[in-house]
C-alpha cells in the first residue's frame, strides 16, 4: 500500500515529484502554479529538452537542469529520476504538451515514486481529452479513454465492435493521417446516425470543433484541412444532439 500527504504548498519540497500540465497550443492555459514549481525544482524531466526549454523561455522562467525522460528512456530514466529523488532532489516530470502520463511518458516514473512512498504532487493544467470532451456537447456522465487507435484496421475494427454498444462517451487521440479513416470507419461500422465531435488544433489560432452525425462530419471533413492534431469523441448510439 502507498499513502503520502498531498503538499499544495507554493514551494516546492525536496524529495517531491511534481507532475505538471503544460499548454497544449495557448501559452496562457500555463497555470501560475506551474510556472512556480517549474522554476523552482531541482530537475525538470522532459521528453524532449528542446521544447521544453523553448517553453521555459518563451514563459520567461530560466531554468537549471533538464533531463531526457521519454519512450525509449522510460524504465531506466525513471529509475534514475528515484534516485535524485531518495537523495533529496525535488523533480517535475512534463510532457511536449498537455498532461503527463495520458499517451505521454509519466507512468513508469509515478509508480516508482508510489512504490517507495516518495510524494508525488499533481500540478494539474490543459488536456487534450478533457477540454475537448467538456466542450463538445457529447455526454460528460461518463467515458472510456482509448488513447490512440491501433494503427492496423483489423485491431481498429474489433475496437469499434467491442464497444459498439457502451453506454458512454468513447474518447480518442488521433493522428492528422488517420483521422478520415476513422471517420470512414466509425461510418462503416457504428451507422451514419452515430454522433461524434472532432476537434483539431483545440486552443490554437485554427481551432475547429465539428459535431454531429458522423456521416455529416466525413462530408465536413472531406473539406477541411487534415494538418494539426486531433482528439476523436464518439457517442453512445442512443445518443442524439
Ligand atoms: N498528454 C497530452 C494531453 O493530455 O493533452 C496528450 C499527448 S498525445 C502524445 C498527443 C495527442 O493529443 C495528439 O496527437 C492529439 O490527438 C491530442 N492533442 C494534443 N494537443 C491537441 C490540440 N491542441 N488539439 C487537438 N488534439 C490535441
Amino acid at each position: 500500500m502507498a499513502e503520502t500527504n498531498g503538499n499544495t504548498s507554493l514551494h516546492s519540497l525536496p524529495g517531491h515529484l511534481y507532475v505538471v500540465a503544460t499548454p497544449i497550443g495557448n501559452l496562457a492555459d500555463i497555470t501560475e502554479r506551474a510556472k512556480l514549481m517549474l522554476q523552482q525544482v531541482d530537475i525538470i524531466a522532459c521528453e524532449d529538452t528542446r521544447t521544453t526549454g523553448a517553453l521555459l523561455s518563451r514563459l520567461g522562467l530560466s531554468h537549471h537542469t533538464l533531463v531526457a525522460y521519454h519512450e525509449h528512456n522510460e524504465l531506466q530514466a525513471a529509475e534514475n529520476l528515484v534516485a535524485q529523488l531518495t537523495s533529496g532532489k525535488s523533480v517535475a516530470v512534463v510532457s511536449d504538451a498537455g498532461t503527463p502520463g495520458l499517451s505521454d511518458p509519466g507512468f513508469r516514473l509515478v509508480r516508482a515514486c508510489r512504490k517507495r512512498m516518495l510524494p508525488v504532487i499533481p500540478v494539474p493544467g490543459p488536456c487534450a481529452l478533457t477540454v475537448v470532451l467538456c466542450a463538445s456537447g457529447l455526454p460528460t456522465n461518463g467515458f472510456l479513454f482509448a488513447g490512440f487507435l491501433p494503427p492496423k484496421s483489423s485491431a481498429r475494427l474489433a475496437f469499434f465492435n467491442k464497444y459498439r454498444d457502451f453506454d458512454y462517451t468513447l474518447a480518442l487521440y488521433e493522428s492528422c493521417h488517420r483521422i478520415s479513416k476513422a471517420i470512414d470507419e466509425i461510418n462503416r461500422e457504428l451507422g451514419a446516425s452515430r454522433v461524434v465531435c472532432v476537434a483539431r488544433e483545440v486552443t490554437k489560432l485554427h481551432e475547429v470543433f465539428i459535431v454531429g452525425p458522423v456521416a455529416d462530419v466525413q462530408a465536413r471533413l472531406g473539406k477541411s484541412s487534415l494538418k494539426g492534431e486531433f482528439v476523436l469523441l464518439v457517442a453512445p448510439a442512443s445518443f442524439a444532439l
